[in-house]
């Protein structure tokens, strides 16, 4: 083959090749509203601080689309909340949970059905983060080994056998290109995990799941007594402090409400 010849057969490849370092991005973020709490004692998260003091807080789901392809991270308290107006009461908790709007009819308003979901991520197996699961039966669960095989206190598994699960052992780079990756991030369980999101207009968002539950703890590295592991708590907030500065990224903590209300919530959407 002549070297005019071998340039013709190289170029579609060499203008498919990605530069070195160059990002990728996901399509779009929203941020939907999956449940509000009301709690009566903040001290719960802050060993000391602030005790007797009542608090509202945020429960978001985000859904992000990828080329198509749709993930859901968290799904938030159980939609039956939804019907009880006057909400439902954790006692062990001490929060009242409500629900607006039940997340099937949340997909509905962007045009969804749950069946388009293909991955359904969570930050941990806690009631208000997988109140929904089962709303995507299809959909490939990404969650930590340590998570999945952590067992409820009564001894039951957190998840169905029978739903498609992939058990992840460390960071998971969802579409292999960089612009979603699952970072784990363990301490307010076992398997917890955060999601960073790379976006073209909105940049580099880390969805931080409880790793901490206000931007005052975060900032004040303040560990809840209810975390399984202090110690990896606080690593693993450095971490997600490490990819923040990294990519140069925002950092969206799922209860804290004042940062919640100052976003745009679905149907409207970041890109
Ligand atoms: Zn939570």
């Amino acid at each position: 083959m002549s070297v005019s010849r071998w340039l013709v057969a190289l170029v579609p490849f060499l203008v498919s090749l990605p530069a070195t370092g160059a990002p990728h991005f996901a399509d779009r973020l929203y941020v939907i509203q999956c449940g509000e709490g009301h709690a009566s004692d903040q001290s719960r998260w802050s060993p000391g601080i602030n005790v007797g003091k009542p608090l509202d807080i945020s429960d978001n789901c985000y859904l992000i689309r990828h080329d198509g392809d749709w993930l859901l991270w968290d799904t938030g308290i159980a939609d039956a909340v939804a019907e009880r107006p006057e909400g439902i009461k954790n006692e062990a908790a001490g929060i009242v949970w409500k629900r607006k709007e039940k997340l099937k009819d949340s997909l509905g308003h962007i045009g969804l059905r749950p069946s388009d979901i293909r991955y359904v991520a969570i930050s941990h197996s806690h009631p208000d983060h997988i109140g929904n699961v089962e709303l995507f039966p299809d959909a490939t669960l990404l969650v930590q080994s340590a998570e999945y095989s952590w067992p409820q206190p009564d001894g039951k598994p957190r998840f169905l056998p029978e739903h498609p699960a992939m058990q992840l052992d460390g960071d998971f780079d969802v579409f292999g290109d960089g612009s979603v990756v699952i970072l784990s991030t363990p301490g307010h369980t076992p398997g917890h995990q955060s999601l960073l999101v790379q976006l073209h207009v909105a940049g580099a968002i880390v969805l931080s799941g409880d790793a901490a539950h206000f931007l005052d703890n975060w900032t004040s590295r303040r560990v809840p007594s209810i975390n399984v592991d202090e110690a990896e708590t606080l690593v693993s907030m450095e971490k997600i402090a490490r990819s923040l500065e990294r990519h140069h990224g925002q950092l969206w903590i799922n209860h804290d409400k004042p940062q919640s209300d100052s976003q745009r919530h679905a149907p409207e959407f970041y890109e």
